[in-house]
C-alpha cells in the first residue's frame, strides 16, 4: 500500500487521518505544490519550494519547516513508494481551528501532508500526448498566482471538457487566454515566435514555464510574453501547454479547430526533448 506523510509520520494511506476542522477542508485555506520525479529524482525542486513559500507568504500563513527537511521527506516518499517516474504532492494547511473566517492564532500548527503518484512521462509518444482543448470563460478568483488547493473551477472545467469529448480546457478572461485549467498555455506564431501570457495575478507562474522559456531562449527562439485571443490561437502554427504533470504537451485542437496541420508540432516536441534532458541532468 502507498505510504504517505502526515505531520511528521510516514503511514499507509488508509491510516492517515485529519480533523474535520482542518482549515484546508473548511475554507480551502491550504497551499500545495507538485514536483515531477524522473529516474527517481526530483525535477525543478528548488523552484517548487520557492513558490510554496511565496504562496504561504501571500496568505500570511506561518510555516516553520526548513528546505532540507522538506527535501528529505520528498526523497523518503519517493524511496518508500519506489517512484521511478511520477509525482510528489505536498499540501500545507493553516491547521485545525474551530470554524471562524478569521485566521487562528499564529501558534496553530500546520497540517502538512505529502503523497506520491506513479506516472510515466518520458516514454509517451507525441500522438499520445496530444491534447484537444475547449475554450471556457475563466471564472476563477483573481489570485491565480497563489497555488491554493481551491481547484474546484479547474475541476469543473476539466469535466466540461470531458463531456465535450475533449481533453482539457483553456480559460479566457476579458477576451484573452490566461492559461490551461492546470497548465500554462502557449502558441507559436506564423513567424515562429512563442507567445504565452505574461505573469500576473491572473495566472500561476509555472515552474515548468520558466524552465521551458529558458530552453526556448537557448534555442534562439523569439519569446513574447503577452495575452493572445482565441482567434489568434486558432490561427497559430502550433500550440502547447506546460506543467509539472504534463511537462511540455502539444495541443492539436482548440474548440474543434485543428491547429496547424492538426498534428503535434515540432517546436513543442523539441522543447519537450530539451526540457527532459535538462531536467534529467539537474534532478536531485
Ligand atoms: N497553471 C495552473 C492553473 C496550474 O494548476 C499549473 C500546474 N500546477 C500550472 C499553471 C503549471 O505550473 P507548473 O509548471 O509549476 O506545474
Amino acid at each position: 500500500m502507498r505510504q504517505v506523510y502526515l505531520n511528521g509520520q510516514y503511514l499507509p494511506e488508509t491510516e492517515a487521518k485529519i480533523s474535520i476542522f482542518d482549515r484546508g477542508f473548511v475554507f480551502a485555506d491550504a497551499v500545495y505544490e507538485v514536483t515531477a520525479v524522473l529516474d527517481g529524482k526530483l525535477i525543478d525542486f528548488a523552484g517548487h519550494l520557492a513558490r510554496l513559500r511565496r504562496s504561504l507568504g501571500e496568505l500570511d500563513m506561518p510555516f516553520s519547516m526548513d528546505d532540507a527537511d522538506l527535501l528529505a521527506i520528498h526523497r523518503r516518499l519517493v524511496e518508500l513508494n519506489q517512484i521511478d517516474e511520477g509525482l510528489v504532492y505536498i499540501q500545507v494547511s493553516r491547521g485545525v481551528a474551530d470554524r471562524d473566517f478569521i485566521f487562528p492564532d499564529r501558534a496553530t500548527p500546520n497540517t502538512v501532508v505529502l503523497y506520491t503518484q506513479k506516472k510515466h512521462f518520458s516514454t509517451r509518444s507525441a500522438a499520445e500526448l496530444a491534447q484537444r482543448v475547449i475554450i471556457l470563460e475563466d471564472q476563477r478568483w483573481q489570485r491565480c498566482d497563489i497555488k491554493t488547493v481551491q481547484l474546484l473551477y479547474s475541476s469543473m472545467a476539466k469535466n466540461q471538457a470531458k463531456k465535450a469529448g475533449a481533453d482539457d480546457a483553456w480559460l479566457v478572461r476579458d477576451g484573452l487566454v490566461t492559461e490551461g485549467s492546470s497548465s500554462n498555455a502557449y502558441i507559436v506564431t506564423a513567424e515562429g515566435a512563442i507567445v504565452t501570457r505574461d505573469v500576473s495575478n491572473l495566472i500561476l507562474n509555472g515552474i515548468t514555464r520558466r524552465a521551458v522559456l529558458e530552453c526556448a531562449r537557448e534555442l534562439g527562439l523569439t519569446l513574447e510574453e503577452r495575452g493572445f485571443d482565441v482567434a489568434e490561437a486558432k490561427a497559430a502554427k502550433e500550440a502547447f501547454i506546460t506543467s509539472a504533470t504534463t511537462l511540455v504537451s502539444p495541443v492539436v485542437q482548440i474548440d474543434g479547430v485543428a491547429i496547424g496541420d492538426g498534428k503535434p508540432g515540432p517546436v513543442a516536441a523539441r522543447l519537450r526533448e530539451i526540457y527532459l534532458a535538462h531536467s534529467r541532468a539537474e534532478a536531485i
